[in-house]
């Protein structure tokens, strides 16, 4: 289960202005509950899905057409809003990260293999003037931003990636 009870109760408790949500019981919902638990990625998926559902239909989902409505919003991009603020990407989804990169040589001699360390800035400073540059070098990369908006792009990413792979598979 990828989905915690929790949040897919919280989304299942969202269906509840439609009719007969009332008739479903404890039992019903806990049906609900499992399926979103099972079948959503996390909750932003469980989210948009069920945001979908309450938008376009009348009717309470029954377990089958929860499933459905996931599978179906699973690659829709969600609507998510750059941070303008955040102090490390200023709404780019990206940051800056200094790396410690230590080239491995191989026993053999033949193949040379790298070990990354992510370090502080304050660290890449003070490096940067005593690797030697040949076996350890000091780099600045960047990565996806720890604020919400970074780690939501880089969901995005994966999910698109994974969509790929799937279509590659076909
Ligand atoms: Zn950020």
């Amino acid at each position: 289960m990828k989905l915690a009870t929790q949040p897919a109760t919280r989304q299942i408790n969202r269906l509840c202005g439609l009719p007969r949500f009332g008739e479903l019981g404890k039992d019903g919902v806990a049906e609900m509950v499992r399926v979103l638990r099972e079948h959503a990625d996390n909750e932003n998926h469980a989210e948009r899905a069920v945001t979908e559902w309450i938008d376009h239909n009348k009717w309470l989902p029954s377990c089958a057409e929860l499933i459905e409505v996931l599978e179906q919003t699973l690659s829709k991009p969600a609507k998510i809003k750059p941070n303008w603020d955040c102090e490390h990407c200023k709404g780019s989804a990206y940051e800056r990260t200094w790396l410690l990169v230590t080239y491995v040589r191989h026993p053999s001699g033949e193949k040379k293999s790298t070990e990354e360390t992510e370090i502080t800035p304050e660290m890449a400073a003070e490096l940067s003037q005593t690797v030697d540059n040949h076996f350890q070098k000091v780099v600045d990369a960047v990565k996806y931003c720890r604020c919400s908006f970074g780690q939501q792009i880089k969901e995005l990413r994966r999910l698109r990636q994974a969509e790929e792979a799937q279509k590659g598979k076909r």
